[in-house]
């Protein structure tokens, strides 16, 4: 998308009908579960606009929650998976609470991949900051100065993409994700118990990579922060 996608309003169903990217089998390459084979669901739109973003997530198909629901538990039931990776675009734009439910109720466990930028109450009674509900997890990546009010409360890890020559001086990033080569403020965690992850920017471009890879490494290595390498990419998967 690299900045160049419509930013989207919430749009909660209440019934949790789903607005679908595409639904794919591969291996968790980042965060806390990295290196766990699991099924994607990737929903559709993104109400932020991050210039190195390489996702597609603009096209989507509305789903009912029992077909959506039929169809990543036929998905996790073929390849064995017993975890489903909530992706986007912006997940949270959308009601994924009932979703959530269903597919702990088939045994299988929900991770949200998130900006952070919306909460709903009903979060709460699927998540928890740790996986004492069902396994769940929400792994947040701020890319903006504030999260969302109430959100902080049940994230269960935080995940940073560095850039080299864009860390503060607390090892994490100090740039705007909307504006390259601006100065912002991004959000920092409150909680110190609850793990940061930290992860080079993907520029497509070798040699900014390796800098960017450094200047993660160093994060990680002088502030404890845990480092972490998209591992789907290394081994050619989605
Ligand atoms: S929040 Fe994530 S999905 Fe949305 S534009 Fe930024 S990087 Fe892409």
């Amino acid at each position: 998308m690299f900045g160049r996608n419509q930013v989207a309003s919430p749009m909660l169903d209440p019934d949790g009908r789903l607005l679908v990217h595409k639904v794919f089998d591969t291996i968790q390459g980042e965060g806390p579960d990295a290196g766990r084979p699991c099924v994607f669901i990737r929903l559709a739109k993104c109400n932020l606009r991050c210039f190195f973003c390489d996702t597609d997530f603009e096209s989507g198909d509305w789903y009912d929650l029992p077909n959506i629901a039929a169809v990543v538990a036929s998905e996790a039931s073929v390849f064995h998976r017993d975890l489903v990776v909530i992706t986007g675009g912006e997940p949270l734009l959308q009601n994924i609470v009932p979703f959530v439910k269903q597919m702990n109720r088939m045994g299988i466990a929900c991770s949200v991949e998130t900006a952070g930028t919306i909460f709903y109450p009903e979060l709460r009674e699927v998540f928890s900051p740790t996986r004492g509900i069902a396994e769940n997890l929400i792994v947040c990546s701020p890319k903006t100065p504030k999260i969302a009010d109430g959100l902080e409360e049940i994230v269960g890890a935080w995940k940073y993409i560095v850039k080299h020559g864009g860390v503060g001086v607390d090892g994490l990033p100090n740039l705007s994700t909307q504006y390259n080569g601006r100065h912002s403020n991004i959000f920092r965690p409150s909680f110190p118990s609850v793990p940061i992850y930290v992860q080079a920017m993907d520029e497509l471009d070798e040699r900014q990579n390796k800098l960017n890879l450094e200047a993660a490494a160093h994060s990680a290595s002088v502030f404890g922060y845990r480092l972490c390498v998209q591992i789907h990419k290394l081994v050619g998967l989605e």
